[in-house]
């Protein structure tokens, strides 16, 4: 084992995560990016002895920081760091110790020192009515912000649902022309949407990146075909199906932990493209409609306006 994996595993140990834990993530990792079994030490690897550290400007526009709070607080208790150790976060609000004009000026000097290189990850909305004036950093506009980052990315990644198609800013009557990012500057960005995004979609995403060289393959509305690929009614427990027009419910189940199909309290599963069924919440515990409450479809484009009223079926 080379000294660099050897170190990683020693760290992993002192924070109490065993080789059998980590393991058993890679599998999911895995499992989740629609690879074979064989992948499974090639994605450990990725994580145990990277080949590269891709720099990672973040920037954070109109949202409530829950896509960030996601990814840092509620996954695996750990992989959250051995993440920031896998790339090299040169930019990041939440966490970084630099604040007002200090912070404003590192953001400059990484987009200066690793231009063409980084892979900027991007959270919230962007005004870009009044030349984007209903949203402000340090005296400059969001939109005026992302120009002077994102052009200069080698990838672009939306996350969450604000970043990707709007969000609830977007939502009418939207008097801010509140857009995703990718629109609001007419950029290509890899979209990982929800409210908020499940951290192991953006994790993928990354693993994806260092593992085969390239970002995943994605749908007509930029999100990676390995998490957003198939709907969440085709992978729900509670599944129902149409026939002939009508909705089905499969109340036949025996199995009391299924429990019944949500669809009349409005359940958007058979529009909504996403894994939670599979890749769950908190450390895979659970997911919403396995807790009892109806999709909304948080991972569609302007679900806000789209999908509601939420509690009325389709
Ligand atoms: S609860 Fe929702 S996602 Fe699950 S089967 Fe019913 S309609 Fe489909
Ligand atoms: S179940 Fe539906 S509303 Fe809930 S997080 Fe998943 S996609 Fe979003």
């Amino acid at each position: 084992m080379e000294k660099k994996e050897k170190d990683f595993y020693e760290r992993l140990e002192q924070k109490g995560v065993t080789r059998r834990d980590f393991m058993k993530y890679c599998t999911f990792m895995t499992a989740t990016l629609g690879l074979n079994a064989s992948f499974v030490s090639k994605v450990a690897d990725v994580f145990a002895a990277p080949k590269e550290r891709p720099p990672v400007i973040w920037l954070n526009f109109a949202e409530c920081t829950g896509c960030a709070e996601g990814f840092l607080r509620s996954t695996y208790p750990w992989i959250d760091e051995i993440v920031l150790e896998l790339i090299n976060l040169e930019y990041q609000e939440t966490i970084m110790a630099a604040a007002g004009h200090q912070a404003e000026e590192s953001l400059k000097a990484a987009v200066k020192k690793h231009k063409g290189k980084f892979i900027c990850i991007t959270e919230g909305a962007i005004g870009t009515k009044y030349d984007g004036a209903y949203g402000k950093i340090g005296g400059r506009t969001f939109l005026d912000v992302a120009n002077s980052v994102i052009p200069h990315a080698a990838a672009t990644i939306a996350l969450g649902s604000c970043a990707s198609f709007g969000g609830i800013q977007a939502a009418k009557p939207n008097p801010g022309g509140f857009k995703g990012v990718g629109e609001a500057l007419n950029v290509k960005t890899i979209n990982i949407p929800g409210c908020p995004p499940n951290p192991v979609n953006l994790v993928g995403t990354i693993v994806n990146y260092l593992l085969l060289g390239k970002l995943p393959q994605l749908d007509a509305a930029g999100r990676p075909l390995f998490a957003y690929g198939r709907t969440i009614h085709d992978q729900c427990t509670r599944r129902g199906h149409f026939e002939a027009g009508e909705f089905v419910m499969e109340f036949g189940s025996k199995d009391a932990e299924k429990g019944w199909c949500l669809y009349t309290l409005g359940c958007r599963g058979p529009m909504t493209y996403n894994n939670c069924p599979t890749a769950k919440f908190n450390d895979g515990t659970s997911w919403p409609v396995q807790a009892g409450h109806p999709c909304i479809g948080c991972s569609e484009p302007n679900f806000w306006d789209a999908m509601s009223p939420f509690y009325e079926a389709m």
